[in-house]
């Protein structure tokens, strides 16, 4: 863009979000310019502020603005969904559920790019489970999420506690994030014993 500075600046921050290439972030960037002062001022504002506000819930690994999250506060439950990340948590939240708690892994056991059970929030898990009489694992249907739930179903079975996984429906390889709600409701319904 003639070499504007500024404006070579906000297209390469725009080309930092998933999706968004150069020809985009150039209409994002024109876009930008035409809106009002206050808009942009607000925009600015309001990304500083998420980046700087959100964190993760102490308990269940969710995001939030405070210690704990609204669900770890206000809900009670004996059956704790595990997720790998929070972004799960509004899939599963959308479809029909019992209301449980959870816990987001933050990852997956992956030894192709040499992640071991201690990089994630498996003890963090294992730390929550008394009073527990469930837990569901809802990691993505991949390989890395099939070998992080049997790892966890190994680890917590010998406690008493009772391990489920999420049905089959679900395509093999996909994120759990993009599931439909119907699809998702039957998964968890129909979900199987580890
Ligand atoms: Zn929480």
């Amino acid at each position: 863009m003639n070499n504007i500075e500024s404006m070579e600046r906000l297209i390469y921050a725009f080309t930092r979000l998933p999706g968004v290439g150069r020809k985009t972030a150039e209409r994002y960037a024109y876009r930008v310019l035409e809106l009002p002062d206050e808009d942009v001022t607000n925009f600015a504002k309001a990304l500083v502020e998420a980046k700087s506000k959100v964190k993760f819930c102490t308990q269940c690994g969710n995001f939030t603005e405070n210690d704990l999250c609204d669900i770890c506060r206000t809900r009670h439950s004996d059956v704790i969904c595990v997720v790998k990340e929070p972004k799960d948590i509004v899939a599963i939240e959308k479809s029909k559920n019992e209301g449980y708690l959870y816990h987001v892994l933050h990852g997956t056991i992956s030894p192709m790019e040499n992640r071991g059970p201690n990089d994630i929030r498996i003890k963090e898990l294992i730390g929550r489970l008394d009073g527990i009489k469930e837990v569901i694992l809802a990691t993505n249907p991949d390989v890395e999420g099939e070998v992080t739930a049997n790892y966890i179903a190994k680890l917590i079975k010998p406690l008493g506690v009772k391990v489920t996984r999420l049905a089959t429906g679900i395509q093999m390889g996909s994120d759990l994030q993009y599931a439909d709600e119907v699809t998702l409701t039957k998964a968890l319904q129909d979900r199987k014993e580890m």
